[in-house]
Parts: C-alpha cells; sequence; structure tokens
C-alpha cells in the first residue's frame, strides 16, 4: 500500500471511529414517524398512487426548498424527464449537461428524444464551467432569430441541465446569465442537492424548473421517488397532469387530453418522505460535523484536499469528496482498495458520459477538467450516523 492510500486509510479511520462491519457511503435513517406515517396508509387503505401523504409531501417540499409548487414522482429520472420536456426539450434537440454526471441525466435527455452534448465541469464546485462553456458556445453555436443552434450539427439547443454535483451548488450566477444571453433555458438537476443553498436560496430555485431525488442513497428517501420543482404554477400544472396520466379530472369518466406518464408517487412512499423531511435538518446538521471532521483531518495531509462548500454557498455535503492535487490512476486506484478493503466504502465518480457506449458519440466540448477531475475525486463514508444517533450533532 502506498504511502497516500495508508494515510488516507488511518485519517478516515480516525473520523469514523472503530465500527464493526461494512460502512457504506450514505445509508438512510428512519428514526422518526417513518413507521407511524407507512403503518397509516396500510390500516386505511391508501397506499397507492394517491392520498393525503402525497398532497402533503408536495406541500413540504415546496415550503423546505422555498421553491412554489412541488410534484412528486417516482424517481428522480421521472422528475428529468418531464422537467425537459416542461423545459421545452424537442425531438432532435440537443441539451447541454456535464459528463461529469450519474447517467440519470443523460438518460431523461435521450428519453426526451434528444441528444446529450457534453461540456467540461471546474475543480472548484465540480459543477459545469461557466467560462469554458462560454467559450464552446462562441466557438460552435449561434442564434437563429431568437433560439442558440450548434453551427455543426444543426441541432437547436434546447436546454442546458446544471448538476449540483455530490451537494456542492454549480456556480449559479454565471450560469443564469449565461443562458439569458444564448436563450437557452436551466434546469437543474438538483437531485443531490436537498437542503444546499447558494446566495441563501435553495438550490432549485434558479432554473426554469429542478428535478430531486429521493433514492435510497440520498440525504432523505422514500424508497425510491423524485420531485419536479418550479416556481410557474403553469408548469407545475402540467408537471402534475402530465406525470399522472393526463386525465382530465372527472368523478368517474377516464379521459385522457394526450399522452402521459405513469410516473406519480405513491402515498406510500409520499409517507415516508413526510416522516423524513420532518428529519432532514437534524440529519444535515450531523453531516456538517462529519464534513468539518473530515476537513479539519485531512488538512493535515500532503497530496490531497477535502472538499469543501464552494464560496456563497452551504452544501449538504451528500457525499464526502476527497480531491488528489494531481491525477494518477495508481494512487487513486491504491486509495480506493485500502478504503473498501478496511470495509469502509469509497467509490471514484460516476464514469464520464461521453465514455460510456450509448452516449460516445454525442456531442462536446473539450472535457479535460472533467477528465481530470475524474482520476483524482474519492468519495467517502458520509451517513449522518457516524456522527451519532439523532439528535447528537446539534
Ligand atoms: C440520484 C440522481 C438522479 C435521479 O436518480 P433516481 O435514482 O432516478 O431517483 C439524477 N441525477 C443525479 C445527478 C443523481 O445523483
Amino acid at each position: 500500500m502506498s504511502d497516500t492510500a495508508q494515510s488516507i486509510l488511518e485519517t478516515v479511520r480516525r473520523v469514523v471511529g472503530d465500527r464493526d462491519g461494512f460502512v457504506p457511503l450514505h445509508e438512510p435513517e428512519f428514526a422518526g414517524n417513518e413507521a407511524a406515517y407507512v403503518a397509516d396508509c396500510i390500516e386505511t387503505g391508501w397506499v397507492s398512487s394517491v392520498g393525503a401523504y402525497v398532497d402533503r409531501f408536495e406541500k413540504d417540499l415546496a415550503a423546505f426548498t422555498g421553491v412554489g409548487h412541488a410534484v412528486a414522482t417516482m424517481n428522480g429520472t421521472a422528475a428529468l424527464h418531464i422537467a425537459l420536456l416542461l423545459a421545452g426539450v424537442k425531438p432532435g434537440d440537443e441539451v447541454l449537461m456535464p459528463t461529469l454526471t450519474f447517467v440519470a441525466t443523460a438518460n431523461a435527455t435521450a428519453y426526451a428524444g434528444a441528444t446529450p452534448h457534453f461540456v467540461d465541469s471546474e475543480s472548484e464546485t465540480l459543477a459545469v464551467d461557466p467560462i469554458a462553456l462560454e467559450r464552446h458556445l462562441a466557438a460552435t453555436c449561434e442564434m437563429r432569430g431568437d433560439q442558440c443552434y450548434n453551427r455543426q450539427s444543426d441541432a437547436r439547443i434546447g436546454a442546458l441541465i446544471v448538476m449540483h454535483a455530490f451537494g456542492h451548488p454549480a456556480k449559479l450566477d454565471e450560469l443564469v446569465a449565461l443562458c439569458a444571453r444564448w436563450h437557452i433555458p436551466l434546469v437543474e438537476d438538483a437531485a443531490e442537492s436537498l437542503g444546499s443553498s447558494y446566495k441563501g436560496k435553495h438550490t432549485g430555485q434558479f432554473g426554469l424548473i429542478a428535478a430531486l431525488s429521493f433514492n435510497g442513497n440520498k440525504v432523505m428517501t422514500t424508497g425510491g421517488g423524485g420531485a419536479i420543482l418550479t416556481n410557474d404554477p403553469v408548469l407545475a400544472k402540467r408537471a402534475k397532469h402530465l406525470t399522472t396520466t393526463a386525465r382530465v379530472p372527472h368523478r368517474w369518466n377516464f379521459v385522457h387530453d394526450e399522452i402521459g406518464f405513469n410516473y406519480r408517487l405513491p402515498n406510500l412512499n409520499a409517507a415516508l418522505g413526510c416522516a423524513q423531511l420532518e428529519r432532514v435538518p437534524e440529519m444535515l446538521a450531523r453531516k456538517r460535523v462529519l464534513a468539518q471532521r473530515y476537513e479539519e483531518a485531512f488538512a493535515q495531509l500532503d497530496g490531497l484536499r477535502f472538499l469543501s462548500e464552494p464560496q456563497d454557498a452551504s452544501s449538504n455535503y451528500w457525499l464526502c469528496t476527497l480531491l488528489l492535487d494531481r491525477a494518477d490512476v495508481v494512487v487513486h486506484e491504491q486509495v480506493l482498495e485500502a478504503l473498501n478493503d478496511a470495509d469502509l466504502m469509497a467509490r471514484p465518480v460516476w464514469t464520464l458520459m461521453h465514455r460510456l457506449t450509448m452516449f460516445a458519440n454525442s456531442p462536446r466540448a473539450d472535457l479535460a477538467c472533467a477528465e481530470d477531475l475524474a482520476a483524482r475525486i474519492i468519495n467517502i463514508p458520509s451517513s449522518p450516523n457516524l456522527v451519532g444517533p439523532p439528535g447528537s450533532g446539534q
């Protein structure tokens, strides 16, 4: 084992303390009203596609995020799919997005009949680099009327998806201004950033529309689930309609006025969500303590740094991240091996999207920074219970 791998292993061990068995990257925690609310669904029979918990969860999410409207969905990918349709993405369009993202961002684009167009990230936030993107647009795109087109492919640029990687908010001021200049709708993939804010505003408030995920490994979970967020009441109404089979409300007739989707979140899952959301502030507080402990401990080590929240932003620290100073595939692999061998789960970033076979021929900008980051990023155990039982972080 290399010295770097050895000292990273010792440092992670010191922060998380002695633990029996495997320490996952992020595990769910049910310590509040979860069982009571789920039991209530079973006792009343309201387990499926409508119910009071769905309505409550949507209201609670809107209140928590400060976004006007939330529409719950069966997962985050479905939320992204509908968000793209509502942003006006059409078959044949290209959608700008980071290559450094989870596959759902690119898949949702393909479901909308559009092509991902990969752009570079920067190393402060790990999100889309606004300066590199502006340069890329100037070199490859042009305005035709009030729409942006890729001159090489002749495709319209339908949207930019910004993804807040591991919960760290992207450089939103710059990206919002860039989208306004180029008339590109901004969609936020906020799947990882529940509880993260930029200049005092929760992520998901900056784009035309945003998507959240409540998969089991996220900050909070509904088992599987997601939500569409928007301040636009018309889009919110369309989101609800499209995710609920586009049924025209009527007491007994089943009329559908377009091809909709069965993307709604069951009441059973929403019940879990209501209970989890009650506990999000407390879980985030413990995750911040964990991040602080890692940051202090890793400040002593050379050759890497702990990724702390960007300036002007507050991060939920969904996944704690180490960044090697230099891309080094050998050291990177040794660190992953050392931690996983010691039952401390560690992961590299996802395989970059342009390296996946189904997106290998997609248009792309220069992706040098994302390539560099892929050989430097290591995610380390990030669950709130690594600080202590519920309540111990405040
Ligand atoms: C988790 C996640 C999603 C949504 O995933 P689901 O499993 O469909 O809920 C989308 N984008 C990113 C970046 C994610 O991390």
